[in-house]
């Protein structure tokens, strides 16, 4: 149960892409999960594929409207990187990490060079500070307006 998987997995950080982190935040030791994926509320199509194809497309663009909408994209005044966030409110933010981003970023390069595990790290530190200048100068929502999926 502690073992540690040893090699620091970029790619598995840029595969999580919407990290969230905050005082109270604990789901974010789920992210090894993968992720949700996608679950299909809708009954099996099989005998309509044209309609199974459509209402798979149509849940790709929910989701992706979901993950994109409201982002703002926030320069990490230490790392020189631009990541998008969503302040989802008090203690929640969704910080989404390219793969550029996560490789440039200082304090995860940090983690990887002394052989820790980048992906488990929470956030860069200095991030989370420009975001907090990016609420106080009204370039990032306290809490994001923007319609959120979840009374649908
Ligand atoms: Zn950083």
């Amino acid at each position: 149960m502690t073992a540690r998987r040893e090699a620091p997995d970029v790619d598995q950080l840029a595969r999580s892409m919407l990290r969230l982190y905050g005082a109270h935040d604990d789901h974010e030791e789920h992210d090894h999960n993968g992720g949700n994926g996608i679950r299909s509320k809708a009954p099996d199509f099989v005998s309509d594929p044209d309609r199974a194809a459509a209402v798979r497309e149509a849940t790709l663009r929910d989701r992706e409207r979901y993950l994109t909408s409201g982002l703002v994209s926030v320069d990490c005044r230490f790392c020189h990187v631009a990541v998008q966030v969503k302040k989802l409110g008090p203690g929640h933010t969704a910080v989404q990490w390219t793969t550029e981003a996560s490789q440039r970023c200082a304090y995860f390069a940090e983690i990887r060079q002394s052989g820790g595990e980048s992906a488990r790290a929470r956030a860069c530190p200095k991030l989370a500070d420009s975001i907090k200048h990016a609420v106080a100068e009204g370039c990032l929502e306290e809490i994001s307006s923007a319609p959120s999926p979840g009374d649908g």
